[in-house]
């Protein structure tokens, strides 16, 4: 029987001692192992059970003696009778009339007038939903422990501050977590802009393992493309300082590589948390062994570009959260490789075609300045000769005058035709060369041009009387409407009439017999209000390829279709030399005007005609 002075010191033992004197400190220890998943069974929880038998005292001592115990659990015959929470405990013993009759009797007679409810859970039960229904409990039984129950253990006693405390340490797990997600997702954005800032496949290579490094903690990383059955290091950190790392090629093939062979085959990362125990791993000698291990892909487009390979000295060193990692960087990083590679091919693919087009250009200028120069020497040529052929043509036409009115060759008609002949001979003679030289002098800018106020009417009028002897032998019909009402022109009167003598010579020679030569003209005002007058020489012959109206108007240039050499100025078909059209538009373009020429086509059947068209500028008033 416990004495009454025994019993004070106890109660005293107890008082002192608080409900909730826990070493929090190594608690909290213990919960940091704690996962999301983490089940009641992973919390640290009491065993003092006692038989039914038990004196009451026997468990205040107990109690005074261990003050993290948050109960007891009383058995009785194997089966858990009920459990006293030492808050009940002392609250029964602490009334005034219950201590003596608590303290020495059997606990179990305690129980039996007590009667504690006890909340019990299986130890699979989840900590967030235990903490859960702790706290549905009404508040003056919160703080009473909970009982677990072991499929294969003694039921055991679980303290509620340590449920609590491991609650919040989950709920703290959950936000770290969440944290770091959103860190994460944070530093990949910055990451994805940063990659893809460049464009230099060297810079962004060594931005994926900078950039790695931020997200991941790895000792050594190398990133590798793969090309050809090969791959190939193009960027490393972490290696030693010298050559050997940036050389790095692998051949991947089933027998010499299969770790590698399966990351690129499979697509999928891989990871050897002790590389001692990999019977496929291939140590390179001068590298220091780092235990951990792992390879990930590059893929674009379901295609394998390339892999990140990362290290660390420890064993086991990396975890799934790390594979996420790598996984969601090796997307962005590959994407930024993919642009980097197509922007390098484009640029190369542009320094080749600058290359050629530099090269054909300069072959080009070449060509062209032989020809230049061919084309100076041969004017030069042309030139000279015309120069030198003019003089003897001045003495022999002189002499030819002569001859023509020498009476022997008057009093005979046969000396007198043949004469006559030689003049005309020398006469078409004398034209040719003036032609080349005019030709000559176009080319070279130096046409001289007297230029007046003229009346293009009085041009065409001057002309038309020239060539009735002509448009009648051919039968052609010349009708020229009414000039008179068009502003003067500036111009040098002699050259504008051999700009349309050229005109008008070429419709009756590219017109059949009994075919009709129009000449009109108009006002035309350009986009800036400048007044032009706008001459057009009509044809009814057999007109010019579409293909050919762009060519006629060069020296020398004739379509190829006509009889070359034909005596007659006039004459159908009676081709030149080819200069007539030229020294037109040297003319032309001397007095700044405009010449062009429409026609449907050539047809010599149905003879769709040629419309020449010149434009000269008005002669400003007063
Ligand atoms: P050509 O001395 O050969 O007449 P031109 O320079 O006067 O040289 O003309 C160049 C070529 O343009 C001619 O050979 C001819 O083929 C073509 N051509 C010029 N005028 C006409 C026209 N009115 N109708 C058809 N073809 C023409």
């Amino acid at each position: 029987m416990i004495q009454n002075s025994e019993f004070m010191h106890l109660r005293q033992k107890l008082v002192d001692r608080p409900v909730v004197a826990h070493d929090l400190v190594a608690i909290k220890t213990d919960l940091e192992r704690l996962t999301i998943e983490s089940t009641l069974a992973d919390l640290p929880t009491h065993s003092y059970r006692v038989g039914g038998h038990v004196l009451g005292h026997r468990v205040a001592q107990m109690f005074a003696d261990e003050p993290q115990l948050p109960g007891v659990i009383v058995i009785q015959k194997g089966v858990v009778r009920g459990v006293f929470s030492r808050r009940t405990f002392l609250e029964q013993i602490g009334r005034p009339y219950g201590v003596e009759v608590y303290l020495n009797r059997p606990i179990e007679v305690m129980l039996r007038t007590v009667e504690p409810k006890v909340l019990q859970l299986p130890s699979s039960c989840s900590v967030y939903e235990a903490a859960q229904l702790v706290l549905q409990r009404p508040s003056d039984k919160m703080q009473e422990p909970v009982l677990i129950l072991f499929p294969e253990k003694e039921p055991a006693l679980l303290d509620v501050y340590v449920l609590l405390l491991a609650q919040s340490q989950l709920l703290n797990l959950v936000v770290t977590a969440e944290q770091r997600r959103r860190q994460l997702a944070e530093s990949f954005q910055k990451i994805g802009k940063t990659l893809s800032s460049s464009l230099s496949l060297g810079k962004v290579t060594e931005r994926i393992l900078k950039e790695l490094s931020k997200v991941m903690m790895y000792e050594r990383g190398m990133v590798m493309l793969y090309e050809r059955g090969m791959l190939r290091s193009v960027a490393q950190r972490g290696f030693p300082e010298d050559d050997r790392a940036g050389d790095l090629r692998i051949e991947v093939d089933e027998e010499a590589d299969p770790l590698f062979r399966q990351i690129i085959s499979a697509q999928v990362p891989l990871l050897i948390g002790d590389v001692m125990f990999e019977p496929n791993w291939r140590q390179l000698p001068w590298l220091p062994v780092d235990r951990s291990w792992l390879g990930v892909p590059l893929i674009i487009q379901k295609r394998v570009i390339g892999l990140i390979s990362l290290t660390r000295r420890a064993t086991y060193a990396f975890d799934e959260g790390d594979i996420d990692v790598v996984l969601t960087f090796a997307g962005q990083a590959a994407i930024a490789l993919e642009n980097a590679s197509l922007y390098n091919q484009i640029i190369s693919f542009n320094e080749q075609l600058e290359e050629m087009v530099t090269k054909r250009t300069a072959e080009l200028n070449q060509a062209y300045t032989i020809l230049e120069k061919l084309d100076q020497t041969k004017s030069d040529f042309i030139r000279v000769s015309a120069h030198e052929l003019r003089t003897p043509l001045t003495v022999m036409k002189g002499y030819g005058q002569m001859l023509s009115y020498h009476p022997t060759i008057q009093a005979d008609d046969s000396l007198g035709e043949m004469t006559a002949n030689i003049l005309a001979g020398i006469e078409r003679l004398y034209r040719v060369v003036n032609n080349i030289l005019d030709v000559a002098k176009i080319d070279s800018n130096t046409l001289d041009l007297l230029p007046r106020a003229v009346a293009v009417k009085d041009v065409i009028t001057q002309l038309a009387g020239t060539l009735v002897a002509d448009l009648a032998e051919r039968r052609l019909d010349l009708v020229v409407e009414d000039l008179s009402k068009l502003p003067l022109v500036v111009g040098d009167f002699d050259l504008l009439t051999k700009l349309f003598y050229s005109l008008l010579s070429n419709g009756m020679k590219y017109t059949p017999d009994g075919g009709q030569i129009r000449v009109g003209g108009e006002v035309w005002v350009g986009a800036e209000g400048e007044g032009y007058v706008q001459i057009m020489v009509e044809d009814t012959g057999i007109g010019i390829g579409v293909e050919q109206q762009g060519l006629i108007f060069e020296k020398f240039y004739q379509t190829g279709q006509l009889a070359l050499h034909s005596s007659g100025q006039t004459k159908f078909k009676g081709g030149g030399p080819g200069l007539g059209l030229a020294i037109a538009r040297g003319i032309v373009e001397a007095h700044q005007g405009e010449i062009w020429v429409e026609s449907e086509g050539y047809d010599e059947e149905r003879c769709p005609g040629s419309r020449f068209y010149v434009r000269l500028p008005v002669a400003s008033e007063g």
